[in-house]
């Protein structure tokens, strides 16, 4: 049987973590549990939390610790993800998420938690071109030389670029990254779960690299 996996991937927006945990999800065979994308579909969907979400997430802010904690606990509960495992999108954000995190998580404790290291300049490069399927969420780099409308190659969804994509809403983005979510690299340094991981370089080349290094520990911790 596939090993499932119990994984973090934190790094800077546009370090490629979406890309990647897909990636890795598939790899694995576990959940992607994207607190961005399930965000983005309440707003798509017009509920309660999408409207609440729709004006932080536009401003580039971060929508409060006790809903994403709520979210998160319901969905690390459901049958795929407590059987298998899960490879975490956008959650931990923040210090406090990461110690609820560890409360919900007692029985089934987080293997791993991968830095996607990609430095900030390169980042903001990357974001200007990002654009992304509506539909089920996967990420294109814009040339310039799309057809206008862009259609998804998976599912065949409308390619646009996301509201909060914006330069003020990208600078402030990674300014709360800095501040709010950097900790957290210290935080899970200090309890020996993290790894660094370099995220410049082709898909398939960081791809190859997380899975060595998820590999190379496992057989390190496994007796
Ligand atoms: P992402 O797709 O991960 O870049 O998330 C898009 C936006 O959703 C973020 O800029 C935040 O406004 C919100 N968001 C996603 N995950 C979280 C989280 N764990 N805590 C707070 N806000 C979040």
């Amino acid at each position: 049987m596939i090993p499932g996996v119990r994984l973090i991937l934190l790094g800077r927006q546009g370090a490629g973590k979406g890309t990647q945990c897909a990636r890795l999800s598939r790899h694995y065979v576990v959940p992607h549990i994207s607190t961005g994308d399930i965000l983005r579909a309440a707003v798509a969907e017009g509920t309660d939390l999408g409207l609440k979400a729709k004006e932080i997430m536009d401003e580039g802010g971060l929508v409060p610790d006790d809903i994403m904690i709520g979210i998160v606990a319901e969905r690390l509960q459901r049958p795929d993800a407590s059987s298998r495992g899960h490879v975490l999108d956008g959650f931990p954000r923040t210090v406090p998420q990461a110690e609820a995190l560890a409360e919900i998580t007692l029985e089934r404790p987080v293997e791993m938690v991968i830095d996607l290291e990609v430095p900030r300049e390169l980042v903001l490069r990357r974001l200007a071109a990002r654009r992304v399927c509506q539909d089920c969420g996967t990420n294109y780099t814009a040339s310039g030389f799309e057809k206008s409308p862009w259609f998804c190659d998976v599912c065949g969804g409308d390619v646009v670029q996301r509201t909060d994509d914006t330069v003020e809403a990208i600078n402030r983005r990674l300014d709360l990254y800095e501040t709010q979510t950097k900790p957290l690299i210290d935080y899970y340094d200090r309890q020996g779960t993290l790894a660094v991981v370099d995220g410049v370089g082709t898909p398939d080349e960081v791809t190859t690299r997380l899975i060595t290094v998820i590999e190379t520990r496992r057989q390190v911790t496994t007796p």
